[in-house]
């Protein structure tokens, strides 16, 4: 096992890139610590596989470097990196039963035959395969063979990374959570680190201790789950994760002051070096309340869905859309309402980044 260590990483797929729009991966500084379990959060194309690909040596980068305990890997092919990957597709063989496929990365390396009984049995135990271990792999459903494909990444215990890329899309809805989390249990059982590529948060929130969300080759913040849900570093953090997502208000900064609708909204903290002139305000939208006649800022109801555990109000207010969430009563469409932001949630965006500090003592 290992820390990972990308440093200066860019990596374009043209020859000759010319502006920044030319890099799949534009600046990606990040380390990976020792036994980590890890989620690489996304929208499709923002880059995910193409960092994993670096990773196991199955691409160059075109700049940087990677470090596997300090040790520089970059020019180093994927056999000789130890690393174990697990793809988006079955990757397995139809002619061997479930036996050989699992026991295979193991017989590569000329463990003994002891051992290779030992963790196929176990890997086998984990995914609740054992009655197929005979079976050839060529008459599994998708569901067993990607499972296969998932034992393969986990049944050697010396390497230095396990990563999946987004291993979970052939797999069965129900069978999607199940597998969730025994690869949690899994990971707190053989404690190697983990790298869990998805684009879905429930995934990534699920699986992960450290979410690392990426967004047009780039990493726009990295925190756990609740980190990511309390302060998004970016208001694309804000929208990506959560449901419904953050609420991002335009405003206008009048000296420090944020302005909504000509209110003024009282921000979590200083929001210091903001210049004057037009920002985002962001307020999740569990911070939102909504009451008939109390204080806040004047909206009218569009829509109220009942999910289930709570309903999702749908206000608009001075041309923008605001969602809230409330447990109890709901006003219904149509409507007038005050809508009013908790203060330790109310922070402001400049240019989508985070702009306001928490106030001394919260
Ligand atoms: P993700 O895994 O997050 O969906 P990828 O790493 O696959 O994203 O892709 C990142 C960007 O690089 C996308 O714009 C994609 O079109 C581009 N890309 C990926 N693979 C190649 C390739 N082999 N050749 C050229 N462009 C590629
Ligand atoms: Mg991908």
């Amino acid at each position: 096992m290992a820390q990972i260590k990308l440093s200066n990483l860019r990596h374009s797929y043209s020859p000759n890139p010319s502006s920044d729009a030319d890099y799949a991966l534009k600046k990606i500084d990040l380390t990976w610590d020792d036994g980590g379990a890890y989620a690489l959060l996304g929208p499709s194309g923002c880059g995910k596989s193409t960092l994993l690909n670096i990773i196991s040596g199955l691409l160059v980068p075109s700049e940087g470097k990677i470090l596997f305990n300090d040790q520089d890997v970059t020019a180093l092919p994927p056999a000789q990196r130890n690393i174990a990957q697990v793809f988006q597709f079955p990757v397995i063989y139809d002619t061997m039963t479930v036996y050989d496929n699992l026991a295979f990365p193991l017989r590569n390396r000329g463990r003994d035959e002891d051992i290779v009984k030992r963790r196929v049995t176990a890997i086998a135990e984990m995914l609740e395969v054992t009655d197929m271990l005979t079976t050839r792999a060529a008459n599994l459903s998708p569901d067993n063979k990607q499972k296969i494909s998932m034992g393969r990444g986990l049944v050697r215990e010396d390497v230095n990374v396990v990563m999946f890329d987004e291993p979970l899309t052939v797999i069965d809805p129900h069978l999607k959570w199940k597998l969730r989390s025994k690869l949690k249990e899994l990971h707190q059982r053989v404690k190697a680190t983990m790298i869990y590529v998805t684009h879905d948060q429930t995934e990534a929130l699920t699986f992960a201790d450290q979410v690392v969300v990426m967004q047009d080759g780039e990493v726009v913040q990295i925190g756990t789950p609740v980190e990511l849900f309390e302060r998004p570093a970016h208001t694309f953090v804000g929208h990506f994760i959560g449901s419904p997502g953050m609420n991002v208000l335009p405003c206008e900064v009048q000296g420090g002051g944020a302005f909504f609708a000509g209110e003024q909204l009282a921000l979590e903290g200083p929001a210091k070096g903001v210049a004057d002139g037009s920002a985002e305000v962001g307020i999740r939208p569990e911070f939102v309340s909504v009451s008939q006649n109390g204080n806040g800022v004047a909206a009218h109801v569009r829509k109220v869905a009942d999910v289930g555990r709570h309903k999702v109000v749908e206000a608009i207010a001075n041309g923008s859309r605001i969602h809230a969430i409330m447990g109890g009563e709901a006003p219904n469409a149509g409507d007038a309402v005050k809508l009013e932001f908790k203060q330790s949630q109310t922070r402001l965006y400049k240019d989508g980044w985070l702009a306001s500090t928490q106030a001394e003592g919260v």
